[in-house]
């Protein structure tokens, strides 16, 4: 193809994160003619708490995305830690894997490279007037044009896709040369603000600092958690720290044909979650399906699907951010009832066996906090329905998100 013609493709994706990588992964294996174009160059490195969840992991499988020589390390579970409060649990299956961005950048490059996808690197793709899409001069010739440009996306604007209700906190990571102390990512919550503690290999871990104060640093935070501190204060910072913004973004829809979003340009759940990079990649394996069928309302409602447990657990968790008395008292709740710990991580997993159904239930019948009271908790009935109607009409996932609700 000469320099100067177009660039002719069936898919053509902006931006070769995560996200742009793993779509094209998947539309390659649908058989589909993928291009993917970023204005930086790789390996792409971003803040980012670098922790895959199991989903994550496992959906990076079904596309077929190896870790075969890429330094990663399992995690068995999840830990919060509240002042003395502290509860852990682990995942009901599988385990999650702590990786560097940088590796796990590599790791999808490698893959779609055999997939054969094409990919243009350190230019940005721009739209000119008449609404043609351009990358370093040529024109862009597609069926389908896909948004993976990250929490700013240019494609969700030129879509007429963009929603102006966002709710942004602002990350901050950085590596420590340290061994792994524990085998779960620990996340130490303080007034406002977050540290998770993400193992990266044998000898690093990775703190991501999550935080409303945009003028908040590592530094200063981490004197908020003293034991934490101790463990890294002289430790060997192997990375600068490095920043980014962490948003709750809805959006009405993510499709708008020719064009589709993928990943934080979709729309994003906050950071504290951990799950930003599994919905990126099981978005990617639904929109490579739609592509595939011709039919891009498939993934508008499969997108849908995708994100509604994980924006209640988002709303819950920065719930507990911004309200001490609540987190606290869920805090206490956890440590007095383990077993309530282990459904909470089942339920952000999205697995819902039926003893913690049941659990849940019972849980439901008790009290809870009154969230907008900080000085006191008083105790109140949330409910008059009698459990077992309530058992007899709610689905497993119903009964966890109108839980969740509740604490809201
Ligand atoms: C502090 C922090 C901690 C986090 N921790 C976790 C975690 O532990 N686990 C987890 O799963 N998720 C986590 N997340 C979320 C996760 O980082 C994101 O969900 C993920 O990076 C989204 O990937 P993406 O490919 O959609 O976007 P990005 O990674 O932002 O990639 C977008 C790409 O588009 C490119 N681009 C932008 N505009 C253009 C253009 N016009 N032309 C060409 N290219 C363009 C950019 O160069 C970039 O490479 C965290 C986020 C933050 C901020």
């Amino acid at each position: 193809m000469p320099a100067s013609g177009s660039l002719s493709t069936d898919v053509f994706i902006v931006g070769g994160g995560p996200a742009g990588l793993a779509a094209a992964i998947a539309a390659r294996r649908k058989g589909l003619r993928v291009a993917v174009a970023d204005c930086a160059a790789p390996p792409v490195d971003k803040s980012c708490g670098e922790g895959l969840l199991p989903d994550a992991v496992a959906c990076l499988g079904r596309l077929g995305v190896t870790m075969r020589e890429a330094v990663a390390y399992p995690f068995a579970g999840i830990r919060f830690v509240d002042g003395d409060s502290i509860v852990e649990a682990v995942f009901p299956y599988a385990f999650g894997l702590g990786i560097r961005r940088t590796v796990l950048h590599r790791t999808l490059l490698r893959c779609a490279a055999e997939a054969q996808v094409e990919t243009f690197w350190g230019s940005a793709v721009e739209r000119d007037a008449s609404g043609q899409l351009t990358l370093a001069g040529r024109e862009v010739d597609a069926r389908w044009i896909i948004g993976a440009d990250g929490h700013n996306s240019r494609v969700r604007r030129w879509a007429g896709l963009d929603a102006n209700d966002t709710r942004v906190r602002f990350g901050f990571r950085r590596h420590f040369q340290l061994q792994p102390w524990s085998d779960c990512v620990e996340v130490y919550w303080g007034p406002s603000c977050q540290i998770v503690v993400t193992p990266v290999s044998a000898t690093e871990v990775s703190l991501a600092l999550l935080s409303s104060d945009a003028k908040m640093r590592l530094p200063e935070a981490l004197l908020l958690f003293p034991d934490l501190h101790a463990r890294v204060r002289y430790a060997a910072a192997t990375t600068s720290e490095r920043g980014a913004i962490t948003a709750m973004l809805p959006l009405e829809s993510v499709c708008c044909d020719p064009f589709a979003l993928v990943g934080d340009a979709s729309g994003s759940v906050d950071a504290i979650t951990g799950e930003g990079l599994c919905l990126a990649f099981q978005q990617a394996e639904k929109l490579a399906e739609a592509l595939a069928a011709n039919d891009l309302r498939l993934y508008d409602a499969a997108h849908r699907a995708i994100m509604r447990r994980p924006r209640i657990m988002s709303r819950l968790m920065l719930s507990m951010d911004s309200r001490d008395a609540l987190r606290h008292w869920v805090m206490r709740r956890f440590e007095a009832r383990p077993q309530l710990f282990s459904i909470f991580l089942a339920a952000h997993l999205g697995v819902f066996p039926r003893s913690h159904k049941r659990e849940l239930d019972i849980e439901a019948s008790s009290t809870l906090p009154n969230p907008n009271s900080e000085a006191t908790i008083p105790n109140r009935k949330l409910e008059e329905e009698p459990v077992e109607r309530r058992r007899s009409t709610l689905s497993p996932d119903d009964v966890m998100l109108s839980e969740a609700k509740h604490l809201l």
